[in-house]
């Protein structure tokens, strides 16, 4: 029987209420001190763990420490600093587009609008959403894949398209939570809900996870 939207509302907020208990501390896990570090950081983080992206940003923004450095790198040298991160002629194609954009068409500050960190060349919905919520406070949702499958475990979405499913669930959580609930589920995602082999058994979401694998 199809939940009513009532119903969903208030199984996602005892769902809310449940992950907030367990993960009081959960934040953006990328490291970053500037709001443009944090969106080279993500860009890197595409197909890639924010542990290795930590592990090579450090010296990054040593050997580039200003928008205006990586504008005007040498995209073969930033190619090979990022290697490890995977992708990284196309990354370091995007870092270079993108800082060079934020430097000739937005007076070196990253902008705070998800229209105009869309149009920098390689950022997405996805880092976009990232940026706002981290750097400027607007509520915002990240869809990775640990979202995209939780929340269809959850049957909190029925769909996996990034952007219909941040609507959806803009629709049933309270704009406040949406930055915190992104990175609850990254966390449920990595300790407990994990792919291919969830641990319902020591899941605190199991009596209201359709899902669950547990009687
Ligand atoms: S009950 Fe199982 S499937 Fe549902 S969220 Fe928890 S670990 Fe994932």
């Amino acid at each position: 029987m199809k939940e009513s939207k009532e119903k969903k509302s208030e199984r996602a907020l005892a769902i809310l209420n449940l992950l907030k208990q367990e993960y009081p501390d959960s934040k953006c896990s990328l490291h970053y001190q500037s709001t443009y570090e944090l969106l080279i950081a993500t860009i890197l983080s595409a197909q890639c763990t924010d542990k290795r992206v930590n592990q090579v940003t450090p010296g990054l923004f040593k050997k580039y420490p200003s928008i205006e450095e990586f504008a005007h790198s040498d995209l073969q040298e930033l190619s090979k600093d990022i290697h490890s991160c995977g992708y990284h002629n196309q990354k370091s194609r995007s870092i270079q587009g993108a800082t060079l954009t934020i430097l000739n068409e937005f007076d070196g500050e990253v902008p705070n609008s998800l229209d105009d960190l869309v149009s920098l060349p390689g950022v997405g919905r996805k880092t976009a959403n990232c940026v706002l919520g981290e750097c400027f406070n607007v509520p915002s949702m990240v869809i990775d894949t640990h979202m995209v499958r939780i929340m269809n475990l959850l049957e909190l979405t029925h769909s996996k398209d990034p952007k219909k499913i941040e609507l959806g669930l803009m629709d049933i959580f309270p704009n406040e939570e949406w930055v915190k609930l992104t990175h609850m589920i990254i966390d449920h995602g990595r300790a407990i809900c994990i792919a291919r082999r969830p641990q319902c058994q020591n899941c605190i979401l199991t009596h209201v996870c359709p899902s669950s694998l547990m009687e």
